[in-house]
């Protein structure tokens, strides 16, 4: 593990989501005591406290905001299902959500149906956020100003959808116009606050030791999710409706104010109607900035996500291309350059000799007898065979050498800066140090010996064509002469 990573970053940025089956099947007992203890409790406290919001009038509290007015409801279920939300997935959070205020509902005499659907507007704004949180896989321990960057205006996108339950209950309470817009903005304010500064630092809490959990009974949970790109869109979309309607609302509900005050032609009234268009206009300035923001941070983040998953692709593919044309100038059984490479490096030796008039010399090579090392110990032996002379050759060969496999058991070596004399020492050495060299396989000992061919690079050589048919020539006169023997070229044997 990299010592520098702290635990709560192993976890899989995208969450998964615990599986109550799998909590069921592969659980603790203790895992499931708490899991199911902790949910059932938070159900019942959420029940609890969402009475209790609106027995206590904690519902649309004017407040003070710097000069603005703004109204807030407090209500306490938010930062609990936020939690269980981000933390174990939506439906743990929805559940004690939609269930508070369905009761709330009914307790407030809302017919049933009407509380049903009521209900619906916090696990609404719940599956936002878990949205937000599986399309781009922030982190979720809130230790970070990326990752605060990235809660606080999901938040405030979760708040608004969530907000759609006061129009709700505006609507169905048939409220009079100077009392719809405390409720909504007391909604989603509230909601934005509660989230963002008790849900936020609860999580910041205990995300710690919850994802050490979480790393360590990755059973429990589903696998992260796929379809990202679609996720993000899908996020993009919501909070694009999410801004519109939060303008269309707040300066529709502020401007209906505005118009009974004016109807009533009270002057109190409008008044105070033209003070709170005031601050909803300001509160409309700072949210918009705010989610311009979270939009810009949000394409920022997908953009470099992009650009660093295309660079690891480009550096991906630079790399298998460095292989494969390794791998295409490389013979496989011996690791020596092959016949491809071995020509390119030997046109080049030409080149230096044409330019700068400095010897080089080429050796070719061929084993003796072959067939009947493959004959009387098999093709296996025969390749240990050519791979223990490829071995000899490399270990013989200065860097600026070239040796390479040209045929089944053919070799050539280019040796730069090489007269025919210290050529010809060269040769006498590898011809001694191959008879001298017997390989061993399955418990035999194969000896084998090489002819070898020697000639001189020459100015006036067209190309490595040339060379080579001398080389070879020499070679097939060392294999006349009785093998195990190495033939300078005719034209280059009178200068020796
Ligand atoms: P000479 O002394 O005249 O060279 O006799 P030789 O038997 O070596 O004759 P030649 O060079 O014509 O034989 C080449 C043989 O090498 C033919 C083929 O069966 C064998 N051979 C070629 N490539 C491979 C290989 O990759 N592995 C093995 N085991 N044998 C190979
Ligand atoms: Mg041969
Ligand atoms: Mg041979």
């Amino acid at each position: 593990m990299d010592p520098l990573q702290r635990p709560g970053d192993l976890v899989p940025e995208t969450p998964g989501d615990l599986s109550i089956r799998a909590l069921w099947r592969h659980g603790r007992p203790a895992e499931r005591a708490w899991v199911l203890g902790g949910w059932l409790a938070t159900i019942l406290a959420c029940i609890g406290l969402g009475l209790a919001t609106v027995r206590e009038g904690w519902s649309g509290i004017p407040v003070d905001l710097g000069g603005a007015n703004a109204f807030l409801t407090f209500y306490p279920p938010i930062p609990l299902c936020l939690w269980w939300t981000l933390t174990m997935g939506w439906r743990w959070g929805a559940v004690p959500a939609w269930l508070a205020t369905f009761v709330l509902a009914l307790d407030a005499h809302l017919a049933p149906l009407w509380a049903a659907v009521f209900a619906c507007a916090n696990p609404l704004g719940l599956g936002v956020l878990a949205l937000g949180y599986r399309a781009v896989g922030a982190p979720r321990g809130l230790r970070s100003l990326r990752a605060w960057l990235f809660f606080v205006p999901l938040c405030f996108v979760a708040a608004v959808f969530s907000s759609a339950g006061a129009l709700i209950w505006n609507f169905s309470h048939d409220l009079a116009a100077e009392r719809q817009l405390p409720i909504w903005q007391g909604w989603w304010l509230g909601a934005f606050l509660q989230s963002a500064l008790l849900g936020g630092p609860l999580m910041a809490l205990t995300w710690p030791r919850l994802s050490r959990w979480i790393l360590a009974r990755p059973a429990l949970f589903t696998p992260p999710p796929s379809g990202r790109r679609a996720m993000g869109l899908g996020l993009l979309f919501v909070i694009v409706l999410a801004v519109l309607g939060y303008g269309l609302v707040s300066l529709g509900l502020g401007s209906l104010q505005l118009r009974a005050a004016l109807a009533s032609q009270d002057w109190s009234r409008l008044e105070e109607a033209s003070r709170l268009m005031l601050s909803t206009a300001w509160v409309f300035f700072w949210v918009f900035t705010l989610i311009v923001l979270f939009v810009a941070q949000f394409g920022y983040q997908a953009l470099s996500r992009w650009l660093r998953s295309t660079e690891a692709l480009v550096a991906q593919l630079a790399r298998v291309n460095a292989e494969l044309e390794q791998r295409s100038r490389t013979d496989g059984l011996t690791g020596l350059a092959n016949r491809m490479a071995t020509e390119e490096g030997l046109r080049a030796l030409l080149r230096t000799v044409r330019r700068y008039r400095t010897p080089s010399a080429l050796l070719m090579l061929d084993i003796d007898h072959f067939k009947q090392v493959n004959d009387r110990h098999g093709h296996a032996a025969g390749d240990a065979v050519i791979r223990a002379l490829a071995e000899v050759l490399k270990s013989s060969s200065r860097d600026v050498d070239l040796p390479g496999r040209v045929g089944g058991e053919e070799f050539v070596v280019g040796l730069a800066h090489t007269d025919l004399p210290g050529a010809r020492r060269f040769t006498e050495r590898l011809r001694e140090r191959v008879a001298a060299s017997p390989v061993t396989v399955d418990g035999n000992a194969i000896a084998y010996t090489v002819s070898i061919g020697v000639t001189l690079l020459r100015q006036d050589d067209a190309a490595i064509e040339d060379p080579l048919r001398r080389a070879d020539a020499a070679m097939y006169r060392a294999k006349q002469g009785g093998r195990n023997r190495v033939e300078l070229d005719a034209g280059d044997a009178g200068k020796a």
